[in-house]
């Protein structure tokens, strides 16, 4: 039986339409996906939408409308989103589904009560509905959440509580001997720092009248907080309610993929949930940044949110696929701009892939031309980068993977201005540039699949169409 990979995307609030932050995590993922596939792993892939949120309540009744009827308009967004950036999930999970999720969190629920860890407590604290989140003294700046510096609101109730606290050691050791691995470092650093001032209890529940959710098993006045509500999807699309072979096979994940506001409810609150709940942990957490844009965050206030669907319409799925994974380093901020959006297409989408295979096809379409066995320049040329790159994927480095696939084509651009084969009609260095040509295709798959498609084809073909046509000022 071959190998599993189970690899899940955070699932994106319905309070808004999809922004560019979330396509750069689920073509992050898709690429981890698609080349656990290539090594011929059987790879599961799960995203979809958290619902339940006090945001999603809040929009949907400021359009007059149901919170399920908002939520159904926006997750279909999400949903095409995942269709217009050529994602290959496997499965797509709702956290309003009544059919698979709602039974799998009451269970949860259940076994976190059964370990005794579930109490109700009356309480009082500053509340962000941005963060869903209640804030400490630290995490705020004149009433305001740090992150969102937004009002936070006071909220005072009764509520269940989750014993966050006494898993806190238990986490620590588990990060520190890296059977729960945190990448980058850095981020693993700081949930440790975390860990290390000790977490409170988390209130797990909140009233019925003011909230959205499942109700809590036993109390029809409580509804679920929406993290313990929203997390349990990793194992609630897979049948953990009815402990599934599909939940025994696939449980834990290898990869969750997220960004790096939602840190602390992956690597402590998660790893906890499932300690209580006697389940293995997660492999790894992937931290990925955020997308500025011309330096600036993206928000609707500055108006500056970059609308993945209409970037794709205007530049092709792979060029924004592309910009993403090699502009953006994977664990770290990054900014988009047209003007580099622009630059990246051109110089490295029409002037190098596009360049090297419609070169290539030009001069051996105007001879009889055969392959022959690739000679040992090339091939020690592609052995080097093909390391570079399979360890840089280890690493979850895109960008750098990307480069080394490009230093094969900048390589086989030098190779054909030394033997200056528009003269000399090489046929050995002709075949060579087939035989690197396709293994770059081969390379380029996960990353940019149509593209790579393309690639093949037309190398099998001899026949070349213009990949990436140039954008003009
Ligand atoms: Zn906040």
């Amino acid at each position: 039986m071959s190998k599993k990979f189970y690899i899940t995307t955070s699932i994106p609030y319905t309070n808004a339409p999809p922004h560019i932050g979330f396509a750069l995590e689920a073509v992050q993922a898709d690429v981890l996906a698609r080349y656990h596939k290539s090594l011929g792993e059987e790879v599961f892939f799960l995203t979809g939408t958290d619902e339940h949120g006090i945001k999603t309540l809040r929009v949907a009744r400021e359009l007059g409308k149901e919170p399920k009827e908002y939520a159904d308009e926006i997750s279909e967004k999400f949903r095409n989103l995942t269709k217009v950036l050529n994602i290959s999930n496997s499965d797509f999970i709702r956290t309003t589904d009544e059919l698979r999720h709602k039974p799998a969190v009451q269970k949860l629920w259940e076994k976190l009560d059964a370990s005794g860890d579930i109490y109700k407590k009356k309480y009082k604290g500053y509340y962000c509905p941005g963060c869903e989140a209640f804030k400490t003294e630290k995490e705020m700046i004149d009433g305001k959440c740090v992150i969102h510096l937004k009002e936070l609101e006071l909220v005072e109730e009764e509520n269940y509580f989750f014993k966050l606290s006494k898993y806190t050691e238990q986490i620590e050791k588990i990060i520190k001997s890296g059977k729960l691995k945190i990448i980058p470092e850095g981020k693993k650093n700081e949930t440790l720092a975390m860990l290390k001032q000790g977490m409170d209890d988390v209130s797990f529940s909140r009233t019925k009248d003011k909230y959205w959710g499942f109700e809590v098993p036993g109390d029809s006045e409580q509804v679920m907080y929406v993290w313990c509500d929203a997390l349990p999807n990793y194992i609630s699309a897979i049948g953990y309610d009815q402990e599934a072979k599909q939940f025994k096979k696939l449980w834990p994940a290898d990869v969750h993929c997220i960004g790096k506001d939602i840190m602390k409810f992956h690597t402590i609150f998660w790893p906890a949930m499932l300690l209580s709940a006697k389940l293995e942990l997660p492999k790894s957490v992937f931290v990925h940044g955020f997308i500025n844009v011309d330096g600036q965050k993206m928000s609707k206030s500055l108006g500056n949110v970059i609308d993945p669907f209409e970037l794709v319409a205007k530049y092709g799925v792979d060029a924004v696929r592309y910009y993403l994974l090699r502009e953006i380093v994977s664990t770290e901020d990054g900014d988009f701009t047209f003007e580099k959006f622009e630059q990246r297409y051109n110089s490295d989408l029409a002037g190098g892939i596009g360049n090297l295979v419609a070169r290539t096809l030009g001069i051996s379409s105007k001879i009889e031309f055969k392959e022959s066995k690739p000679s040992k320049k090339i091939t020690e040329a592609i052995k080097g980068a093909k390391q570079n790159y399979k360890k840089s994927l280890e690493e979850f480095k895109f960008n750098e993977a990307l480069a080394s696939v490009w230093e094969i084509i900048g390589f086989c651009d030098k190779y054909i201005n030394e033997e200056k084969l528009w003269q000399t009609q090489n046929q050995q260095v002709i075949s060579d540039l087939f035989f690197a040509i396709k293994e770059i295709g081969i390379l380029l798959q996960p990353f940019l699949p149509e593209i790579a498609e393309k690639i093949l084809q037309q190398l099998a073909n001899k026949q070349s169409v213009p990949l990436f046509p140039r954008i003009e000022k």
